[in-house]
């Protein structure tokens, strides 16, 4: 193990950090390269509906790395949503979507850096330029990631690109993009079973600009009401985390992807960022946010630019 280049997508990770990471492999392999997909965190609903689909078991679960450990990430680059002991790992090569924020290397290294709507966008071109023929469980892999990362291309990160992508998998991965789609982020929704704790931190991440720590998480829902009965034990818990990771700020944003609107819970002495970012005051640490879906495009910008 511990002379094999790893590759992961960030903590907590979502079907296209999963997804990205096992496509990163086969291509890596068609490529000449040695590395094997691992994960960061329990997989997520939406992403076992896809592993169930392609009758996979999950890439193998890490906590941490070794000084030296020769790296690939995927679908991040920032250190706060990366693993343990990351600053002292070697990266090889890092494929991506968001903005770079807090990343220094010391040696060089491929970096693929494309503003699209999915990480998998991005390989389905690595795909093309390396004249590379891509299989079916590839395609439903990429595909995957981009209906989760685009919502079904509805969402406003996504590019032409996503789109085109988008497109040319669905006939090599025989589905229907709607219907795959739809069943795909429904499963996702299933919240049921999750406690307060773990439903905050099903898609959470941490930003540091200057010294400030904050976390958006996100959670979807075809019913934000459902969701929000549980609010009491939601804001325990936020505030149990505001506290004990230090943070300036926790904003949870309970998106439904049926309509594309979001309800944010937001706690912590920097709130007021959020009357500033989106016009809206905080009623009862709540505020209803119209047409927001997008933590990378929408929700992050205005309060990176505001904290
Ligand atoms: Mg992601
Ligand atoms: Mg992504
Ligand atoms: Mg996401």
């Amino acid at each position: 193990m511990e002379n094999e280049v790893l590759i992961f997508g960030h903590k907590n990770p979502d079907t296209d950090s999963i997804c990205s990471s096992m496509v990163q492999e086969t291509l890596n392999k068609k490529t000449g390269w040695k590395a094997k997909a691992v994960r960061l965190g329990k997989i997520n609903k939406e992403t076992q509906f896809v592993l169930d689909f392609i009758k996979e078991e999950a890439p193998k679960l890490i906590e941490k790395v070794e000084e030296g450990q020769e790296v690939i990430l995927v679908d991040h680059n920032e250190f706060s949503q990366s693993i343990e002991g990351i600053e002292k790992a070697t990266i090889r090569m890092v494929t991506d979507h968001h903005k770079i924020a807090n990343f220094e290397t010391s040696e060089p290294l491929y970096y693929i850096a494309k503003p699209y709507g999915c990480t998998a966008t991005i390989l389905y071109e690595e795909f093309k330029t390396f004249n590379c023929k891509i299989e079916k469980r590839e395609a439903i892999l990429m595909a995957s990631a981009i209906i989760s990362d685009t919502l079904l291309l509805k969402s406003p990160p996504t590019t032409r690109f996503d789109k085109e992508a988008l497109e040319q998998l669905a006939p090599i991965a025989g589905i229907d993009i709607n219907e795959y789609g739809l069943k795909m982020l429904k499963a996702g929704t299933d919240l049921d079973d999750f406690s307060p704790k773990e439903l905050t931190n099903i898609d959470a991440k941490v930003f540091e600009k200057e010294g400030t720590k904050f976390e958006i998480a996100q959670v979807n829902t075809v019913s934000i009401e459902d969701v929000l009965k549980r609010e009491n034990e939601l804001k325990a818990v936020i505030n149990q985390t505001i506290e004990e990771k230090g943070l300036s700020l926790f904003v949870l944003a309970i998106t439904d992807i049926l309509n594309s609107n979001s309800e944010i819970i937001a706690l912590g002495e920097k709130t007021g960022v959020i009357k500033v970012a989106f016009g809206k005051e905080l009623e009862n640490d709540k505020a209803f946010l119209e047409g927001v879906v997008s933590r990378k495009k929408q929700i992050l910008p205005n309060i990176d630019k505001n904290i």
